[in-house]
C-alpha cells in the first residue's frame, strides 16, 4: 500500500517537474527570442520539441511500468500525457508526436509481442478518444470528466490482462480507491498546467503591453528609447551603420477635423499595417513615438540606404488608398532621415545627436512642402532631401 502510494508522489511529482520545466522553457524562449514565434516554421519546432519532451516522460513511465507491481500507477499517469495535450492544446500535434514516440519505446520495450501490440492499440483507442472529446462543444470540466471516465474500462482491461485481477464484488473497493486517486491526480496535474499556463501568458501580456503602443501594436517610445541606446552602442562598437528615420503625418490636425478622432485612430492603426507589410531589413524596428509621428531603426544601413528605405515608406502612404480619404486627400508623410555612419565620417557622440539630426531633418522635408524626404548628414550640413537624388 505504501509502496503504491510513493509511486503516486514519485510520478505525479515527476509530471509536476516536468511541467514546470516545460512552462520555465517557453517563457525564457518567448522572452528572449519572441520573434520566432512570430514565424510559423518555428512554431511548428516547438510543438515538435513539446511533443518530443511529453513522448520522452511518457518512455520513463513506460519504463517504470516494466518493473515491480506499480505499472498500474505509471500507466494511469501516462494516459494524463494524453488526456491533458489533447483536452488544452489548441493544435493536435504534440498529442500525436508524444504518441507515437510512447508507442514505439512500448515496441523497445515491452516483454512480448503480444503485450506490445495491445498496449499499442490501447494507447491508440484512448488517444482518439480523447481528441474526439475534445472537439465537443462543451464546457471544459465535463471534457476532462469524460476523458477520465472513457479512462476506467482501458485501464480495467488492462491491469486484467496484465494479472488475472477479479472483478468480483471483493475487490470493488480497491478499484474505486485507485480510480478515486487517479481522478485526483489528473485534477491537480490539470489545475497546475493551467495555472503555470495562465500565469506565463499574463507575464507575456504584461510585459508586450509596457513595450507596445496599443493603438498601433508598434514598438512604444519607452520600448524605442531602450532599442535606441542598444543599438546605437552596439554600432558604436562594431563600426557599422544605425540608421534612423523619422515621420510625421502631413495635416493629420485636418483629417481629424474632417472626420472624427476615430476615424483618425483607425488611419493610424491602418498605417501601421500598410509599415508591417513592408518587408523591412532585418533588425528594423518601427515605433511611434509620439501623436502621428514615428521613427524607424534601420541597423547597418548607411545615409543613402535609410533615405531608400524612407523615399519606399513615403511612396506607400501616398499611394495607400486609406478609408475616409478621397483621391484628392490622399495621407501623406514627412520623413527626416540621418545615419550613424563613422567610417563614412558621419559621426555622433550620443544617440541624441543622432535623433536630433532627423528630427531636423524632419523640420526640413515639413519646411519645403512636405510629402518628401530630407536628410542630413550631420546637425549643421544639409545633404540631400526628395529633390536631390540620393
Ligand atoms: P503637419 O504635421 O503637417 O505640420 O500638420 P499636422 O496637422 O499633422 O500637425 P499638428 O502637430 O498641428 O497636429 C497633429 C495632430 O495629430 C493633432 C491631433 O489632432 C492629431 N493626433 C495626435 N495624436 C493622435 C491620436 O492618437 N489619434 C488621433 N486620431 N489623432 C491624433
Ligand atoms: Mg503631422
Ligand atoms: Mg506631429
Amino acid at each position: 500500500m505504501w509502496n503504491l502510494l510513493e509511486s503516486i508522489g514519485a510520478s505525479a511529482a515527476l509530471f509536476l517537474t516536468a511541467q514546470f520545466f516545460h512552462g520555465m522553457l517557453l517563457r525564457t524562449l518567448r522572452e528572449k527570442k519572441p520573434h520566432l514565434f512570430e514565424r510559423p516554421a518555428w512554431n511548428q519546432l516547438i510543438l515538435y520539441g513539446v511533443g518530443i519532451y511529453y513522448g520522452l516522460l511518457g518512455a520513463y513511465f513506460i519504463y517504470r511500468a516494466q518493473q515491480g507491481f506499480e505499472y498500474g500507477i505509471y500507466t494511469d499517469m501516462l494516459l494524463n500525457i494524453i488526456l491533458i495535450f489533447n483536452l488544452l492544446s489548441t493544435t493536435k500535434k504534440p498529442a500525436n508526436i508524444a504518441v507515437v514516440l510512447i508507442i514505439l519505446f512500448k515496441f523497445l520495450l515491452a516483454p512480448n509481442a503480444l503485450d506490445q501490440v495491445v498496449y499499442a492499440a490501447f494507447i491508440l483507442a484512448y488517444h482518439l478518444i480523447c481528441m474526439e472529446i475534445s472537439y465537443l462543444k462543451t464546457s471544459f470540466w465535463k471534457k476532462f470528466l469524460f476523458a477520465k471516465l472513457s479512462m476506467i474500462p482501458f485501464m480495467l482491461l488492462y491491469l486484467h490482462q496484465k494479472v488475472p485481477l477479479s472483478y468480483d464484488v471483493t475487490t470493488l473497493p480497491d478499484w474505486v480507491s485507485f480510480f478515486a486517486v487517479s481522478f485526483f491526480v489528473s485534477f491537480v496535474l490539470f489545475q497546475a498546467i493551467l495555472y503555470v499556463d495562465s500565469s506565463n501568458k499574463m507575464a507575456y501580456e504584461l510585459k508586450r503591453s509596457a513595450l507596445r503602443d496599443p493603438l498601433t501594436n508598434l514598438a512604444n517610445y519607452r520600448h524605442f528609447e531602450t532599442l535606441f541606446t542598444d543599438y546605437f552602442l552596439n554600432a558604436k562598437h562594431h563600426l557599422t551603420p544605425l540608421g534612423l528615420i523619422i515621420f510625421d503625418i502631413d495635416y493629420f490636425k485636418q483629417v481629424n477635423d474632417t472626420y472624427g478622432h476615430q476615424a483618425g485612430n483607425t488611419i493610424l492603426s491602418l498605417l501601421s499595417v500598410s509599415l508591417k507589410n513592408l518587408s523591412l531589413p532585418k533588425g528594423t524596428v518601427a515605433a511611434r513615438i509620439g501623436g502621428e509621428e514615428f521613427a524607424i531603426l534601420v541597423p547597418q544601413a548607411t545615409l543613402v540606404e535609410t533615405y531608400e528605405l524612407a523615399e519606399k515608406i513615403r511612396q506607400m502612404v501616398a499611394e495607400t488608398p486609406f478609408p475616409f480619404l478621397s483621391e484628392q486627400t490622399r495621407l501623406t508623410i514627412s520623413c527626416g532621415v540621418a545615419s550613424f555612419d563613422q567610417t563614412n565620417g558621419a559621426y555622433f557622440d550620443t544617440k541624441t545627436q543622432l535623433f536630433e539630426t532627423a528630427d531636423q531633418a524632419l523640420y526640413i522635408a515639413k519646411e519645403h512642402g512636405r510629402n518628401q524626404v530630407a536628410a542630413l548628414f550631420n546637425r549643421t550640413e544639409q545633404v540631400e532631401n526628395s529633390t536631390i537624388s540620393p
